[in-house]
C-alpha cells in the first residue's frame, strides 16, 4: 500500500482549516493542522510532511517570510492562500516560488485537486534540461533558441509566465491576474492577442515549432519536454 501524503496547514482561520481537514482525508491525504508559521517550520525542519498549505496572513509570522524559509531549505511543494490579488506576484514570484495559489475565498476540493496536480508533476521526470527559453528578469530579454525576442511588456511577462512552469495551465483569468496591473472585462480577448502576437514572434525564431499550447476552454501553457 502507498504511503498517504502528509499535508501540513498552516491557516490561523479554524474554520478553513477544519473543512481543508476533511476533504483532504476523505481524498486519501493524511493532514497536520498548525495556527502560526513557526509551529509550521519547526514541523517543516522535521520534515514531518510532504506538502504544505500556506496562508499568507498568519499572527505571528507571515506567510512570505515562511515561504521564504521553507525555499533556503527545500523544494518541499506549497500552495498558498491568499485574500488579496496583490500578494500574488510575490508568491509565485522567483524570490518566494510557490508552487501554485488558491485565493480566498475557495473551494476545499480545488485546493485537493491544485495539490494532486503539484504532486504528479514534482513526480514526473525531469525534462526541462534543454529548455529553449534564458530569460533575464532585470534586463526583461527572453532568448528562444539563443535569439533575442522583441516583446511588449505584456508578451514578456505572460511568456516568462508560461515559460517559468512549463506543463502548467494558466487560464485566461490567471494571467490576467499575474501580469496586468488593471485587469479590465475584455481580458480574453485581450490574453488571446497577446498569445497570438506571441505566437508570430516565436515562429520567426523556429517556424516548425508552437511552444505555446492551447488548452480548449481552460487556457494556455508551455509544452513541455522541449
Ligand atoms: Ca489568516
Amino acid at each position: 500500500m502507498e504511503n498517504k501524503k502528509r499535508v501540513l496547514i498552516i491557516e490561523d482561520e479554524p474554520g478553513i482549516a477544519d473543512s481543508l481537514e476533511y476533504v483532504l482525508r476523505t481524498e486519501g491525504f493524511d493532514t497536520v493542522w498548525v495556527q502560526t508559521g513557526n509551529e509550521g517550520l519547526s514541523i517543516i525542519r522535521d520534515k514531518q510532511c510532504d506538502f504544505v498549505v500556506l496562508d499568507i496572513g498568519l499572527p505571528d509570522i507571515n506567510g512570505f517570510e515562511v515561504l521564504k524559509q521553507i525555499r533556503s531549505g527545500s523544494q518541499l511543494p506549497v500552495l498558498c492562500l491568499t485574500a488579496r490579488a496583490e500578494e500574488i506576484d510575490r508568491i509565485l514570484g522567483l524570490e518566494l516560488g510557490a508552487d501554485d495559489y488558491v485565493s480566498k475565498p475557495f473551494s476545499p476540493r480545488e485546493v485537493s485537486a491544485r495539490i494532486k496536480a503539484i504532486l504528479r508533476r514534482s513526480n514526473a521526470p525531469e525534462k526541462n534540461s534543454s529548455c529553449p527559453f534564458q530569460i533575464d528578469t532585470n534586463k526583461r530579454q527572453i532568448l528562444y533558441f539563443g535569439q533575442k525576442l522583441q516583446l511588449s511588456r505584456y508578451e514578456f511577462d505572460i511568456l516568462s509566465l508560461l515559460a517559468n512552469r512549463p506543463g502548467w495551465i494558466f487560464n485566461r483569468q490567471k494571467i490576467m491576474d499575474l501580469v496586468w496591473l488593471e485587469p479590465d472585462d475584455s481580458f480574453d480577448r485581450t490574453v488571446d492577442a497577446h498569445i497570438k502576437m506571441l505566437r508570430a514572434k516565436l515562429k520567426e525564431v523556429r517556424p516548425d515549432i508552437d511552444p505555446i499550447e492551447t488548452h480548449r476552454g481552460i487556457g494556455y501553457s508551455l509544452k513541455e519536454g522541449l
